[in-house]
């Protein structure tokens, strides 16, 4: 691990990372291009979409070969799925609209403050000093698949989206759920990855998260794009994503 920089003033790592905190990591972009993980990892596939966009599969090169070592180190009977690398800025944009829709819908009697903070947990804003981790290529969002490619229970005996889940650690998990999220955070952190603790499936190695939570004196990845990158027409908009899976 590299050495925290004494100049840096932080405090021990919360699970929540906050804005506030992650701001601080300085970000020296080492220019590592973005590459497809579905060559460069061929046991990994894409996961059932979330919501209906085209998705990308692209992830910083090292990042790409990460999830190749985590993909070998699946034990049989499962798959590893990637369910989002790198996010486009149209995309971060309508998932955060989504979130917002979402935790509004369930708390009427929140105030706008107050679900920004719990939004901004959940879905990274855009226009701050902290880029949305998957802006980085750094970031990526995993399921587990069983042999037939079905997605595992991770979250019995609750509900996929109930936010009580969301922390890898969360209390009450049946024993079923625990395991198979063993499993996945086994293989994710032989790769070399690391777990933003408040959710489950969202990993990363070199954005500033990735930083924080290690110690690591600066992020390695900033915001970026493929040469050359456009939005599709068809999905650049400031509609909120609908969440497409249930159960
Ligand atoms: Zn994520």
């Amino acid at each position: 691990m590299a050495k925290q920089d004494p100049n840096i003033s932080r405090k021990p790592p919360s699970v929540t990372e906050p804005i506030t905190e992650t701001r601080k990591v300085p970000i020296r972009d080492n220019g590592e291009p973005l590459v497809d993980f579905l060559k460069a990892a061929p046991k990994v596939v894409q996961s059932t979409p979330r919501y209906k966009y085209k998705r990308e599969t692209l992830v910083r090169a090292t990042v790409a070969d990460m999830i190749r070592i985590a993909s070998e180190n699946i034990p049989k009977g499962f798959r590893l799925a990637v369910v989002e690398g790198w996010r486009p800025p149209h995309v971060q944009r309508r998932m955060y609209l989504a979130t917002w829709a979402r935790f509004k819908k369930n708390n009427p009697d929140w105030s706008d403050a107050h679900l920004r903070r719990v939004v901004n947990r959940y879905t990274a804003p855009i226009n701050t000093p902290v880029p949305p981790p998957h802006s980085s290529g750094g970031a990526v969002d995993f399921v587990l698949l069983d042999a037939n490619g079905e997605e595992v229970d991770m979250h019995s005996p609750f509900e996929r989206l109930n936010s009580k889940i969301y922390s890898f650690d969360a209390p009450g998990l049946s024993d079923q759920a625990r395991r198979h999220r063993d499993i996945l955070g086994d293989a994710l952190s032989k790769g070399g990855l690391t777990n933003y603790p408040s959710e489950y499936w969202h990993w990363s190695y070199g954005d500033q998260g990735w930083a924080y939570r290690g110690g690591h004196p600066y992020a390695l990845y900033g915001p970026t794009e493929p040469p050359g990158y456009k939005a599709p027409p068809e999905d650049d908009n400031d509609e909120p994503f609908v969440f497409i899976i249930q159960g």
